[in-house]
């Protein structure tokens, strides 16, 4: 092996983090459709997001021309406290490989909510408490969302209520004892807390919940607690934006050594991590400056890129909240029980919608056997044990060196490492007693749920 010009981690000193967030839209020329408002299928207007949505957040989220908007110094001070987060260069995982490309990553796990959630968890949190209120409420599926919100919430001394899907709940008391050290409530959903738990209790006993039903709940909670607001983990536009400084950070650390990505690489559940891992590169994409191969991944059991459809969709299963175009299966559409992997929304952020609409990036999807067995394969090489939603974009990145060895070609590919798996041993577990199993939903099934999308002209 010749001496390694690069290093093994590219970190960025303080100076070097980036100041301001980039919206992506600013360069998109076919902006993302509007939220329309489900009663009227009128656009929402700032007034009517503001009820349920912090302002300052509400501004983001309707801003779709303003590229840069600065990051607030008291974030950028948290951020420092985990951030920047190291951008890898995976040699060993090249070595073993046998691959002549060159492969990075971009690790979002260093901190105590082990993925990339705590970076629009406390801008969120921090809006909130220059509006004055007294706290925020949300929901959490896997638990990874509600514990960085936990973190950003007491950080700034603001209440924090979580939904919790209930299967979830069960399954990951140690999840849901961390968001209560840091000071959260943690109801299960759907619950008897809301009216829209009540109902869908009512017409669904025994269900162990959705992520689409524990969002109706946590909004309903919001609009009706004086001083409370509701905050999204992905999909929604603002969260894009502050997930950007995972791609701003990506770029100033590749720029330092010269090193022009051929293939980027992100997991896909609502969208975030990947607009905000992609968003400088699909920048200059848009502006003609610059052209990457940008691939989105998501699980074969929950495919909305690769096999949804592109229309105007509920968020949220108690149709609750404002409609979203995006790639979507359907609102009601949950996917089947063995899935382990994340991942689990049924519709994709509108910004990434519509890109990949346009024909900017690509999609793919993967079994969840095949992310298991390159999860396992990825901790054995390069140490970090990595969570099932990272290992999807994980396993594209091998395919990808993989067919580098076939065709001798140098790519560098970079994808994004989004967090840690400590919490997903359970899933581990099933795969290493080869007790797991892989469901791909069938073409008159998604066929069903389409059919129930609400008809919007
Ligand atoms: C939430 C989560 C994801 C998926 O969410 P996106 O909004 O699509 O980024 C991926 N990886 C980890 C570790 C997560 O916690």
């Amino acid at each position: 092996m010749s001496e390694k010009k690069i290093p093994y981690k590219i970190y960025l000193n303080e100076n070097e983090m980036p100041k301001a967030w980039y919206n992506l839209r600013a360069d998109m020329k076919n902006k993302p459709a509007p939220l329309l408002n489900p009663a009227t299928h009128e656009p929402m207007t700032a007034e009517e997001l503001s009820g349920v949505f912090c302002a300052d957040l509400v501004a983001q989220e309707l801003n779709d021309t303003t590229p840069y908007f600065d990051i607030p110094e008291d974030i950028r001070n948290f951020y420092k406290m985990y951030r920047p987060s190291p951008l890898v260069r995976a040699y060993c995982l090249e070595e073993k490989l046998g691959t002549p490309a060159k492969i990075y990553y971009k690790f979002e796990g260093n901190n105590t909510s082990g993925s990339h959630k705590l970076n629009s968890a406390i801008a969120q949190a921090y809006y909130a408490k220059k509006q004055g209120l007294k706290g925020v409420t949300t929901e959490t599926g896997a638990g990874q969302w509600g514990t960085a919100l936990s973190m950003a919430c007491s950080y700034f001394d603001l209440d924090c209520k979580v939904y919790m899907v209930k299967c979830s709940y069960e399954q990951k008391p140690f999840r849901r004892e961390v968001m209560r050290t840091y000071g959260a409530s943690v109801t299960p959903s759907p619950s008897m807390e809301t009216e829209v738990g009540k109902k869908i209790l009512a017409e669904h006993p025994g269900t162990t919940g959705s992520l689409g039903c524990a969002i109706s709940e946590a909004v309903e909670k919001a609009v009706t607690s004086d001083g409370y607001r509701y905050v999204l983990g992905s999909v929604l536009n603002q969260v894009l934006l502050h997930q950007s400084v995972i791609g701003l950070e990506t770029k100033i650390a590749l720029d330092k050594y010269g090193i022009k990505p051929d293939i980027i690489i992100g997991c896909a559940g609502g969208g975030s991590n990947l607009g905000g891992l992609i968003a400088p590169f699909m920048g200059e994409k848009l502006r003609g400056e610059a052209d990457y191969r940008i691939i989105a991944v998501e699980p074969a059991s929950c495919p909305s890129l690769t096999r949804g459809v592109y229309a105007y969709d509920f968020c949220d299963t108690g149709m609750v909240c404002p409609l979203a175009k995006m790639y979507t299966l359907g609102c009601d559409f949950i996917p089947s029980a063995n899935h382990a992997g994340g991942l689990r929304y049924h519709g994709m952020s509108s910004t990434l919608s519509q890109l990949y609409d346009d024909g900017l990036m690509e999609a793919t999807s993967v079994k969840q056997t095949d992310v298991f067995e390159a999860a396992e394969y990825f901790a054995r090489v390069e140490g970090i044990l990595p969570a099932p939603e990272s290992s999807h974009a994980i396993r594209v990145a091998i395919d990808e060196a993989l067919k580098c060895k076939e065709t001798g070609e140098e790519k560098t590919i970079v994808f994004g490492l989004t967090g840690t798996g400590y919490f997903d041993m359970v899933a581990y577990e099933k795969f290493h007693d080869g007790a797991m199993s892989d469901y791909i939903p069938t073409d008159e099934e998604l066929a069903q749920y389409a059919a129930k999308l609400p008809k919007i002209d």
